[in-house]
């Protein structure tokens, strides 16, 4: 079995235990992998700790350099981090492919963002400048659905601000963030970056720890609610990207075969484990039966299969807790709803569970008000968008949402009323670096992306000199 590493100090080494990885579309252990321990995870943050001085006074550009020469590496092995990216986390390897392909660029576009200080005043009585500072110690908390991705969105700015960083991959998918390790040994200055596993026990130690300043996390907003607390401690800045149940509304006025293939895929890529997937489509009487059944047929011919197999559509649920969540979420549905298209889980190995569409469901249920996090998509019927819109509304989360008609002013009327940080018109899913990408209400707190992004990992600060 190939060998992976934890990096500490600029050294791979290995953890003070070991940890099986399964592969969710066989159910076979992949591979053995080190497990961190507390003593490591300290070791972690103090080799950060050590570190920040030097890296802080490193010239941006010398930064920005380095986080390129990363970008640069991880393309080169793009091949066989998509392969193995797919096996841990289920995904197929087209999507894998994509995955790595979006890392680099977002490593790429993120590293060359500035930090530029302002001069607010300059006259006879003073100087006012406003700078920009790097935090410290940042603890980058990862979640596995994107488990390179999500690395590429925190990483790069935290270290071109001049920060220093200890990742912490998801427990079920810690090979690939432990191959970009490897990468990152050869390119930073011991210390800048660490990476560091566990089995779902260092998050806490992470976030309390009184040598980590920020703590940027992307995950559920179960977790998220420990974090907060955990970080009040030390007060550390956050940013938190959670969970979302993001609604589409479907106008009377669209073409449903159209419209259907846009929702279909916004809401089943990666098994439906996004965060800004759809989760729920507010569908007009008049165009309702047309988008179900188009929804269905699509859902009939999706190709279910292990993400490694050539033509597979949708892979497995990435684990077994997920999975038994999903099962969960198929009974409400059943209960609740008129499945008309999966409901079923593949008689197989492996956590594979058939693209479903439920009908005839209403507000108050299961899988209209939580997060699925799955392949399985409620259609709910209306008759006024108002109301429609008041529906999307009425939940904790505010992470995405999409308003769909061929009415322009109309759609971006009720878009502007979601209460989301993104809203699409007539497409969802779509996202850049350059845009600022944060969730409203439970959805989290802080954005990343673009210069707002950057600026959340750095401290502001205002030089405020006499004449
Ligand atoms: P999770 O909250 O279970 O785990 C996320 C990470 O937090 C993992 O690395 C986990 O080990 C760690 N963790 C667990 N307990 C912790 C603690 N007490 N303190 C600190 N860290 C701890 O989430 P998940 O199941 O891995 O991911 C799915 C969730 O993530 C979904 O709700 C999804 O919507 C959300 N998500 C959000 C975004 C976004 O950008 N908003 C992106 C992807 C996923």
């Amino acid at each position: 079995m190939p060998d992976y590493k934890l990096l500490i100090g600029g050294k791979l080494v290995d953890g003070d235990a070991t940890m099986e990885v399964v592969n969710p579309a066989t159910e076979e252990v992949l591979a053995v992998c080190p497990r961190g321990s507390q003593r490591q995870l300290d070791a972690a943050v103090a080799a950060a700790k050590g570190a920040f001085k030097g890296w802080a006074r490193t010239p941006m550009d010398a930064r920005r350099a380095a986080v390129m020469k990363l970008a640069d590496a991880l393309e080169a092995r793009t091949e066989e981090l998509a392969r193995l990216l797919t096996q841990e986390q289920g995904k197929p390897l087209a999507e894998s492919t994509a995955e790595i392909a979006y890392s680099a660029a977002f490593l790429r576009y993120l590293a060359g963002l500035d930090l530029e200080s302002r001069l607010l005043e300059d006259n006879e009585t003073r100087r006012v400048e406003m700078r920009r500072k790097p935090l410290g110690v940042v603890g980058c908390i990862i979640p596995w659905n994107f488990p390179v991705l999500i690395i590429a969105f925190k990483a790069p700015v935290a270290l071109i601000a001049g920060n220093t960083i200890v990742i912490k991959p998801a427990p079920t998918t810690p090979l690939t963030a432990l191959r970009l390790g490897e990468l990152c040994a050869e390119i930073f200055p011991p210390g800048v970056v660490n990476i560091v596993t566990d089995q779902n026990d260092l998050g806490g130690a992470l976030t309390a720890h009184p040598d980590v300043a920020k703590i940027s996390f992307t995950g559920s907003t179960e977790t998220g609610r420990k974090v907060m607390s955990s970080a009040a401690s030390t007060l550390k800045r956050l940013t938190l990207e959670l969970g979302g149940n993001d609604a589409a509304i479907v106008l009377a006025d669209v073409d449903p075969k159209v419209v259907a293939a846009g929702i279909f895929g916004g809401a089943m890529m990666n098994a439906g484990q996004v965060c800004l997937a759809v989760k729920r489509v507010y569908a007009h009487a008049a165009i309702y039966e047309d988008l179900c059944a188009e929804l269905a047929r699509l859902a009939d011919a999706a190709v279910v299969d292990d993400g490694l197999m050539q033509g597979a559509q949708i892979g497995p649920l990435q684990n077994k807790a997920q999975f038994e969540k999903v099962k969960g979420f198929l009974e409400d549905a059943r209960a609740n709803g008129r499945i008309i298209a999966g409901g079923t889980v593949e008689d197989r190995p492996g956590y594979f569970i058939r693209p479903t569409i439920v009908r005839d469901i209403a507000d108050g249920t299961k899988l209209v008000d939580e997060e699925q996090f799955g392949p399985i998509l409620p259609v709910i019927r209306f008759t006024d968008a108002e109301e429609a819109l008041e529906r999307a509304n009425a939940s904790p989360w505010g992470l995405g949402g999409s308003v769909w008609s061929k009415d322009r002013d109309r759609a971006y009327a009720l878009a502007c009323e979601m209460e989301s940080g993104t809203v699409w018109i007539n497409k969802h899913l779509d996202f850049g670096p350059n845009i600022p990408f944060g969730g409203a209400k439970q959805s989290g707190i802080g954005v990343e992306f673009a210069e707002e992004g950057l600026h959340e990992f750095t401290q502001l600060q205002v030089v405020n000199e006499a004449r």
